[in-house]
């Protein structure tokens, strides 16, 4: 098996290790297949054609297999994104839904999220997903303008979007809708209203971004910061509005209907990963590093994955996953819980990062409620920059 450094602190940290991972009880499946391929989107991701998706299934079904052999408990929760999974045909997305029933009883107890394209299915289709066990679909919707919606290389139309939400709710399914903000020529606040009174319970809103060697990059696509930064206010300030509150940085949902799913990945807790390029977070096993805590899995893409080429592994010693919980934690209304982080790592953040941690505190960044860190509303607008602060630190 392949090993790749055990990341950029291992050499320098050294603490006591109290709290490996446990075995995971979540899921996450990548379906690369994408109806049209986006100018902005950097994702492991490819057109179709018959003989690649065969034989995507059926390695999918093998590795399933495996990772059950090893991790055997039942699901509670699971993730099929990508991609596009809605892009796969009925019969294929049986023979997916049977392979996880067959491997550990049954899709995810607590939640199950299909990603789908607005233009990828009906209100039929929908009912046969519910049926299946999918218990949440996450719409990308991005936006309802149409001028927009071409700039970002999307197949379907504004209405198309809303009549998907119609479907789903109609088939008694929750609704997580995806928009994208700061497109130029987007008129940002219509879009987030749309979205608010869709009847979506959950909105995730990302910002426009150019990543290096997409087409975007490539034509010189330029994202204004000043507006994106106006934009995420924005989201907040109407979303709140019409009920759905931000619990993280980009996502907003009506009480009880945040992603239990997201939730393990924003804890730290472990998930299993399917899929060419997933990336999961396991249990140590033996001949990992004394001292790992649990070990990030990355798929290889595509073509040396339907080869069975096993996962880049990267072990998460206690400093490490001290700085994650940190990144993702600060992230999350919750914020994190020192007192968790502290018995699971062995790491007193107060104590390990005491110069990161008043310099936030004294610009009114970062707040503590007993033994809570939270990012305040202006920390969470600069976040990046509190958490290098962090990493500075630790690497001193
Ligand atoms: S549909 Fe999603 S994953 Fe596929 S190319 Fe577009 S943004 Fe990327």
């Amino acid at each position: 098996m392949r090993r790749r450094r055990a990341g950029p602190f291992a050499a320098r940290l050294h603490a006591a290790y109290t709290g490996p991972v446990e075995a995971p009880r979540s899921l996450y499946l990548h379906v690369p297949f994408c109806p049209q391929v986006c100018p902005y989107c950097d994702f492991h991701k490819m057109r179709r054609h018959e003989g690649l998706v065969a034989a995507y299934v059926e390695r999918l079904e093998d590795e399933a297999a495996a990772l059950a052999a090893r991790f055997p408990n039942p699901l509670r929760t699971a993730y099929l994104g990508g991609g596009t999974p809605s892009h796969l045909r009925d019969h294929e997305l049986a023979r997916v839904f049977a392979a996880l029933r067959r491997c550990w009883g049954g899709l995810g107890a607590l939640e199950t999220t299909l990603e789908a394209d607005p233009g990828t299915f009906d209100a039929e289709r929908a009912r046969r997903w519910r049926e299946a066990g999918v218990t949440r679909l996450s719409i990308g919707m991005q936006s309802t303008q149409d001028p927009v919606l071409r700039f970002l290389g999307r197949g379907h139309t504004g209405a198309q979007a809303l009549q998907a939400v119609r479907d789903a709710l109609g088939a008694g399914l929750h609704v997580s809708l995806d928009v994208i903000t700061a497109v130029p020529g987007q008129d940002a606040r219509a879009d987030l209203e749309a979205a608010a009174t869709s009847g979506a319970q959950h909105v995730s809103v990302y910002t426009l971004t150019v990543e290096p060697f997409t087409p975007f990059a490539q034509r010189g696509v330029r994202v204004d910061d000043e507006r994106a930064a106006d934009d995420f206010d924005l989201a907040e300030a109407v979303l709140r509005q019409h009920g759905l509150e931000r619990y993280e940085v980009s996502n907003h949902a009506r009480p009880g209907f945040e992603s239990h799913h997201n939730r393990v990945y924003w804890r730290g807790d472990g998930w299993l990963a399917l899929g060419p390029s997933a990336a999961g977070f396991e249990p140590p096993a033996s001949g990992d590093p004394p001292g790992a805590l649990g070990v990030r899995t990355r798929n290889p893409p595509i073509k040396t994955w339907l080869r069975a080429e096993p996962p880049e592994r990267t072990p998460v010693n206690g400093p490490e996953l001290t700085l994650e919980l940190l990144m993702t934690g600060l992230r999350t209304r919750e914020g994190v819980d020192l007192a968790r982080v502290r018995a699971r790592t062995g790491v007193d953040v107060a104590t390990r990062y005491p110069r990161a941690l008043a310099l936030a505190r004294q610009h009114a960044l970062l707040r503590l409620d007993g033994d809570r860190l939270l990012a305040t509303r202006a920390g969470t607008r600069v976040l990046n920059a509190v958490l290098r602060r962090f990493f500075a630190e630790a690497a001193a």
